[in-house]
């Protein structure tokens, strides 16, 4: 009787401890997960313990090129990235970036959505015997403004006060955020057998297979003669903006400027 008595409430208290026990480590285990990340202080551990959200976040901010003229305050026309209108009076907004730039040889870059059509016209022009070569492309933010800094500096030392020294290297090169080249949409090319940039480039058989052929690219001849009124650009028969195929052929076989083309 004795030991059936202390017996008897053995199993009990056996069984009470394992369920203490047991319940003891479930809140065991589920505080050990809680706590855990929170003690991590390896941000490497931190990190790895967020692929969930950051698995799902791609669809809401794609960092897919957003069209440049969904920026309303940049002085964009609307019409698509291609079409973009950067001149003296519509300035690219400060921290302009372009989406992606396709690298080319000599150092030179253009954005990697004009690329193939640039590397086409290119290639075509070789074909055609000629040796077109491309001395300028896509400036850099602070590119630009060296460049302009630099012309400012010359009509300082002629004896000119800033704010007229500024003015006159404005007629030169274009201010921040107000060049072409900028866009990365922009080419300059001359004829390697003639590389100087004044009005005697036209005549180069480069110049001459360029003009002829360069819409069918999707390229137009952007600062054409007889149209700097418009475009605030002397006449340079090297500088070949991408627009793409349907407006090139517009502008060229129209005898436009971009100006005009995208004030219809
Ligand atoms: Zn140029």
């Amino acid at each position: 009787m004795k030991t059936a008595r202390r017996l008897s409430p053995l199993p009990l208290l056996l069984i009470l401890a394992l369920l203490i026990f047991t319940a003891g480590l479930i809140t065991g285990w589920t505080g050990a997960s809680t706590h855990h990340p929170d003690e991590q202080t390896d941000p490497k551990t931190l990190h790895a313990q967020n692929p969930a959200p950051a698995q799902s976040a791609p669809p809401l901010p794609t960092p897919t090129p957003v069209p440049a003229s969904d920026k309303p305050s940049a002085g964009y026309d609307g019409s698509g990235w291609n079409l973009v209108l950067v001149n003296w009076e519509h300035s690219l907004p400060e921290h302009f970036t372009v989406p992606e730039l396709t690298q080319l040889r000599g150092g030179q870059a253009i954005d990697s959505r004009a690329y193939p059509a640039l590397q086409a016209m290119m290639d075509d022009c070789r074909a055609a015997g000629l040796q077109p070569v491309i001395c300028s492309s896509f400036r850099t933010w602070e590119g630009q403004e060296g460049l302009f800094e630099e012309e400012v500096q010359n009509w300082l030392a002629r004896g000119y006060i800033q704010e007229e020294a500024e003015a006159q290297a404005a007629a030169w090169v274009a201010r921040p955020g107000t060049s072409e080249h900028q866009l990365g949409l922009a080419v300059d090319i001359v004829d390697t057998g003639y590389q100087l940039l004044e009005k005697s480039q036209e005549d180069t058989p480069v110049q001459r297979w360029l003009m002829a052929h360069c819409a069918e690219y999707g390229f137009i001849l952007r600062y054409p003669t007889g149209k700097s009124g418009l475009t605030g650009v002397s006449y340079e028969p090297w500088h070949y903006r991408y627009v793409g195929v349907e407006a090139a052929r517009a502008i060229m076989d129209g005898g436009l400027c971009l100006e005009e083309y995208l004030s219809d």
